[in-house]
């Protein structure tokens, strides 16, 4: 086969979230060993164009934008459709698309349904979504690699509020239904981040300042360090339905 983790090239891979943190660093490492990259977003227009461009600057890259609001079905839709038009093939879909809100676990009434309503359905309906209409694209593909963006959150009780540590752990386990249903001829994977030091975190340092106290490695994740593992994921033969933490040992401190 005439793929790799380091030689993507005349491979397509959309990712959804890709303006921005984990998305975007995704975007690069995808892009540095040769795939067309699209950068899937869900409101940013303008970041998402930024992050094109930057990605334009190496010479060779083939790159675009186009909306994807996982939350909107045939948006997600009209953006695999446009992409396969565009590039040919979409072999590679990484989802790193995600919201919260940050509410103390002992704070229960802080919540709202309001706020689940708004979570579950970015993050666990946006997934089915994207996993629902990728499938045969995918299937159609040498590679055929479907990556989410989970959360150690959805391993542990933990994470910035309840409905989001919730929405991770269905995530989670959606993925696995989704490998089933992607068998034998595509694969569904997650990587399960801890605290990574992204536009997310902006106003809550105090979560970074923990993983510095707690994590095993004594500091919070960067961008690419998760990255590493999204191309990994984007680019297994063997491994599927399987969730990859990345945390510096966060969850075992
Ligand atoms: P960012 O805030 O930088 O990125 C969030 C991304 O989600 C943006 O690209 C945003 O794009 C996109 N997004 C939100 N809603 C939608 C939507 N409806 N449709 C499409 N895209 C959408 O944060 P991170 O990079 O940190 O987060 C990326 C993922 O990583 C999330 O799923 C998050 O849960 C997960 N994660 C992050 C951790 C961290 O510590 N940072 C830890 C564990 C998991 P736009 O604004 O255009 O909608």
């Amino acid at each position: 086969m005439s793929w790799s983790a380091c030689n993507l090239a005349g491979k397509t891979a959309l990712v959804i979230g890709g303006n921005s943190g984990i998305g975007r660093a995704a975007a690069e490492a995808l892009s540095n060993v040769g795939a067309s990259v699209i950068i899937g977003y869900g409101h940013r227009e303008s970041e998402a164009y930024a992050v094109s461009q930057q990605l334009q600057l190496v010479p060779g890259a083939s790159t675009a934008i186009v909306s994807c609001n996982v939350a909107d079905i045939d948006d997600v839709k009209s953006a695999l459709a446009t992409v396969h038009a565009k590039f040919g093939s979409v072999d590679i879909v990484v989802n790193a698309a995600g919201i919260t809100e940050f509410v103390p676990i002992m704070d229960l009434n802080a919540i709202t349904v309001d706020m689940w309503n708004r979570i579950l359905h970015t993050n666990v309906i946006g997934a089915w979504n994207v996993g629902q209409s990728a499938r045969s694209y995918l299937q159609d593909s040498e590679v055929g690699n479907l990556v989410f963006v989970g959360s150690i959150a959805g391993l542990t009780p933990s994470g910035s509020s309840i409905p989001y540590a919730v929405s991770k752990a269905a995530l989670h386990h959606l993925a696995k239904l989704l490998a089933k249903a992607y068998s034998p001829r595509a694969r569904v994977n997650v990587v399960a981040p801890g605290t990574i030091d992204t536009p997310w975190m902006e106003g809550h340092e105090e979560m970074i300042a923990a993983s510095r106290a707690n994590a095993l490695l004594k500091r919070a994740g960067q961008p690419s360090e998760v990255a590493d593992a999204i191309l990994f994921l984007a680019t297994t033969r063997y491994a599927t339905g399987s969730v990859l933490v990345v945390d510096g040992g966060l969850s075992l401190g």
